[in-house]
C-alpha cells in the first residue's frame, strides 16, 4: 500500500527554558541555574509526532533567516519530515517562547515572530502540496487568514482536514463547516462555544459543533482520557492509560499527530483515537513535548 502524506500547516518555535531559584523583582538582575533551547511550536510539534509514527510527513510554517530558524529546520529534518515548504522570513525573527522555571511555578512569553508571516498567499502558492497530500492538520498558532487560505484550498480538494483550536479562540462558521475533525480540550470547546462546562454537558456542547457541520469533535480530557461524538451518534468516552507522569507538555501534541496517523492508515475514528489515547500517554512518560514523542514500534511494544 503506497504511505498516505501527512501535511501540517503550524507554527514553528524556539522554546528558551531559563531555571531560577526565584523569578525577579522589577529591575532586579538575578543569576539563574541553565538554560535549554528546545525546538517546540504546536504545529512542529504535531509533525515530529507523525514522523516519528513514520508517515511521509511535510510541515508548512515560517522561521527567521537565523540561527534558531535553522537549528528548528534541521532538528525536523533529523525526524524525516520535509521541510522544503518551510518559508524562511528575511525580516522577521523566528518564533520563540521564553520560559522562566523556578521551583514550582513558570511564566512565559511568546513571541510569535516568523509564525505571522505565513501568509494565506503563502498557501495558496503551495496548493500542489495540499493537493498530493491525503490528510491535512492545522492549528491555531498561525494567522487565522492562513488557517482559513489552508481550510478553502483542502476542502477544494476533499482533503481530510483535522483542526486543533489551540490557542483557544471563537472561529467562524465557514470555517468550522469544512472541517472533518476537531480536537479541543474542555477549554477549548468552552471557548469555540460559548457555552459553560459546569453548565452544559459534554454532549451538548459537541451538539452545537456538529451542527455547524463538522464530522466529528474529539475533546481530550487530560488525565481522565478523551470523548469523542460523531453526528447522530452517542458521545463515546474512553479512560487515559496508567502511566508514570514526566512532563505533560506536548500531550495533545502527541494526541493529533498520532490521531492524524492512524486516520491515514484508513481506520476507524474510534480505532484512531484508542491509538492517538495510547500515543499521548506515552509521551507523557518522557520529558519535552518532540523528545516525547514515540515510534511506532515503541507504542506497540509498550501496549503488546
Ligand atoms: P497540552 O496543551 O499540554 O499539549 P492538551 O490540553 O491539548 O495538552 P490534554 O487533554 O491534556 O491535551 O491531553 C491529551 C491527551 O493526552 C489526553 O486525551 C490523554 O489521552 C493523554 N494524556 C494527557 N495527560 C495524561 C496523563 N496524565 N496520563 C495518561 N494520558 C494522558
Amino acid at each position: 500500500m503506497t504511505q498516505r502524506k501527512i501535511t501540517i500547516i503550524g507554527s514553528m518555535n524556539m522554546d528558551m527554558v531559563v531555571e531560577a531559584p526565584r523569578f525577579p523583582n522589577g529591575g532586579e538582575t538575578i543569576i539563574g541555574n541553565k538554560i535549554s533551547f528546545i525546538p517546540g511550536g504546536k504545529g512542529a510539534n504535531q509533525a515530529v509526532a507523525v514522523a516519528r509514527l513514520g508517515a511521509p510527513t511535510t510541515m508548512i510554517g515560517a522561521v527567521g533567516e537565523d540561527a534558531f530558524g535553522q537549528t528548528l529546520m534541521d532538528s525536523l529534518k533529523e525526524t524525516g519530515v520535509d521541510v522544503h515548504y518551510i518559508k524562511q522570513s528575511q525580516t522577521v525573527s523566528t518564533g520563540t517562547a521564553s520560559i522562566t522555571l523556578v521551583p514550582d511555578e513558570n511564566t512565559i512569553v511568546v513571541v510569535p515572530g516568523a509564525n505571522h508571516e505565513l501568509k494565506a498567499d503563502d498557501i495558496e502558492k503551495l496548493e500542489s502540496v495540499i493537493s498530493e497530500s491525503d490528510i491535512i492538520l492545522l492549528q491555531l498558532e498561525i494567522p487565522l487568514e492562513t488557517v482559513e487560505a489552508a481550510v478553502d484550498v483542502a476542502f477544494k480538494h476533499h482533503k481530510t482536514l483535522i483542526l486543533n483550536p489551540a490557542p483557544a479562540q471563537e472561529l467562524p462558521t465557514e470555517l468550522l463547516k469544512k472541517i472533518d475533525y476537531i480536537t479541543p480540550n474542555e477549554s477549548e470547546l468552552e471557548t469555540l462555544t460559548q457555552m459553560n462546562r459546569s453548565e452544559y454537558s459534554l454532549d451538548e456542547m459537541m451538539d452545537e459543533l456538529l451542527d455547524k457541520g463538522i464530522r466529528c469533535v474529539i475533546t481530550t480530557l487530560g488525565a481522565d482520557g478523551v470523548a469523542w461524538k460523531q453526528k447522530d451518534e452517542q458521545v463515546r468516552q474512553i479512560s487515559s492509560h496508567q502511566v508514570s507522569v514526566v512532563d505533560t507538555t506536548g500531550a495533545g501534541d502527541a494526541f493529533n499527530g498520532a490521531l492524524a496517523y492512524f486516520l491515514s492508515q484508513g481506520n476507524s475514528v474510534e480505532q484512531a483515537v484508542s491509538f492517538a489515547n495510547q500515543v499521548s500517554a506515552l509521551a507523557v512518560t518522557k520529558f519535552g513535548a518532540q523528545g516525547g514523542m514515540p515510534t511506532l514500534e515503541a507504542v506497540k511494544e509498550y501496549f503488546r
